[in-house]
């Protein structure tokens, strides 16, 4: 046997490696076919063919914070800020049922506009009418105490990339307004709070490492999310890092694909990001191993503006409105999209 089809069987069998071996995977396309395959394999005994949706709705794009790497970044000019009313939040969770979403994912910048009694009552109201619905809240880095008075109000899942769980990549990435020390302490409060949590971390972006990855894969054992989200940096020109380039959509596939191999019974999306930077990325996902996609939600006129990066698809069959298309699409990549809940399956 080939020795990257050693690693990747050990990889299968312990859903684990040393250091080496996740670098030598990571820095070889050689072996990319059995590494998909066997990620596939562990996917379809755990979630069979099944495909979960989530309804996005990217409800503000303001942002107190300045990520170097983001395009709704305080300081961007240029950039055309909106906020969406409760009302027009519900109207999209409406439109989202009938469509067949049974979890709501909010999305925003740090808008402080919303207070937590705001939050509070977006969500309670959520899942006031639509009780047999999930809401996942990711609205960043908050206090212990309007975490727990958001799930008090009935969010129970939450989305927080770590983005990086090295330290000096930490800074280079962010402003030193924010550190790694809290984002880190975020995701340990919510967790003991009771969310699923969700993590994960940018592919390719500015400065990043293998070495870099490693630790963050590292950091994901430790926290042992619910959910990783990752997918590839992408250039975004109005940022201080409009001069780097784009992370690679084979990196991320790789990348799911070990995700998947360590983390069986996560749930892990194909991103946006991933379907930007190639036409059939999402597919590519699944194939490498994700089990949920994320449909945009958020009322056509502003889906244009939550712009984190440039040429983000949002018109096509990632718009919510085109799930009979999504379907046909994952079907034809041999997947099925259902209506459920979707939470993460438990080891027995
Ligand atoms: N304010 C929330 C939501 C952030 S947007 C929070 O702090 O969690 C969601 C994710 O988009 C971020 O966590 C980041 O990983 C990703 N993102 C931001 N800018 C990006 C870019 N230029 N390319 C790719 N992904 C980006």
């Amino acid at each position: 046997m080939d020795n990257l089809d050693k690693i990747i069987k050990n990889l299968s069998d312990n859903r684990d490696l040393p250091n080496d071996a996740f670098i030598a995977l990571l820095q070889n396309n050689d072996a990319d076919n059995t590494l998909f395959s066997a990620a596939d394999l562990v996917r379809r005994k755990i979630y069979g063919v099944d495909v979960y949706i989530r309804g996005l709705i990217e409800f503000t794009n303001h942002c107190k914070n300045n990520c170097f790497y983001c395009g709704i970044r305080r300081d961007n000019k240029s950039a055309v800020r909106y906020r969406l009313t409760k009302e027009q939040i519900l109207s999209c969770c409406t439109e989202g049922y009938l469509l067949g979403f049974r979890t709501f994912v909010l999305q925003g910048g740090e808008d402080n506009f919303y207070s937590d009694k705001t939050i509070c009552d977006i969500v309670s109201s959520i899942r006031e009418k639509f009780s047999d619905c999930a809401l996942t809240l990711s609205i960043g880095e908050k206090s212990k105490s309007s975490y727990t008075a958001y799930y008090n109000a009935g969010a129970t899942r939450y989305l927080l990339r770590h983005e990086t769980s090295d330290e000096i990549h930490y800074q280079q990435l962010h402003p030193n307004s924010m550190s790694l020390q809290n984002r880190k302490r975020c995701l340990f409060d919510l967790k003991e709070i009771g969310y699923q949590v969700g993590s994960g971390f940018m592919v390719g972006s500015p400065y990043q490492t293998t070495d870099n990855i490693i630790s963050d894969l590292r950091f994901l054992q430790q926290l042992n999310p619910d959910m990783i989200g990752i997918g590839p940096y992408i250039t975004h020109a109005q940022t201080p890092f409009a001069n780097f380039k784009s992370g690679s959509m084979a990196l991320t596939l790789r990348l799911i694909a070990i995700l998947r191999l360590i983390f069986p019974y996560a749930l892990i999306p194909s991103t946006t990001a991933l379907g930007t930077i190639h036409p059939s990325g999402r597919e590519l996902g699944l194939k490498a191993g994700a089990n949920v996609i994320m449909p945009n939600l958020s009322p056509a006129a502003v889906r244009k503006l939550y712009t984190l990066y440039e040429n983000k698809i949002c018109t096509g069959d990632e718009a919510a409105q085109s799930i009979k298309n999504l379907k046909k699409r994952v079907e034809a990549t041999g997947y099925r999209i259902i209506t459920d809940i979707g939470n993460a399956k438990k080891e027995i």
